[in-house]
């Protein structure tokens, strides 16, 4: 995870669901720009359902995951809503940056 150094934790400043590309884009507080294959954001998806009750997150691959609507939860997270109907994940910011592609901590995963 990246720290910027500052005591206020980023935030999403502008969220931008892209169906040409099929990613989520996050311009985040701090200047960073994240950008999230849907099929990347679904498979870590961090609800009970995807997730079980394990302790450590698993990428878990889900077959055409097409990303229908986002929705802000408070001032700390994001729903996704899926094409299928799923939508009980709750992405914490810090989780979304946690995610970030280009920030490297889940290469695993990687495209
Ligand atoms: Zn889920
Ligand atoms: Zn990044």
């Amino acid at each position: 995870m990246v720290r910027a150094g500052s005591s206020q934790p980023p935030y999403p400043v502008e969220v931008r669901r892209d169906a040409g590309s099929e990613t989520m884009e996050i311009a985040w507080s701090d200047g960073h720009l994240s950008r999230y294959p849907w099929a990347y954001l679904r498979g870590w998806c961090p609800c009970a359902g995807c997730q079980g009750h394990g302790s450590t997150r698993r990428f878990v691959p889900v077959k055409n995951a097409r990303l229908e609507r986002v929705f802000a939860v408070g001032r700390y997270a994001l729903s996704l809503r899926w094409e299928d109907g799923h939508e009980t994940g709750i992405y914490s910011y810090a989780y979304l940056r946690e995610l970030c592609p280009c920030c490297g901590t889940n290469q695993e995963a990687r495209e």
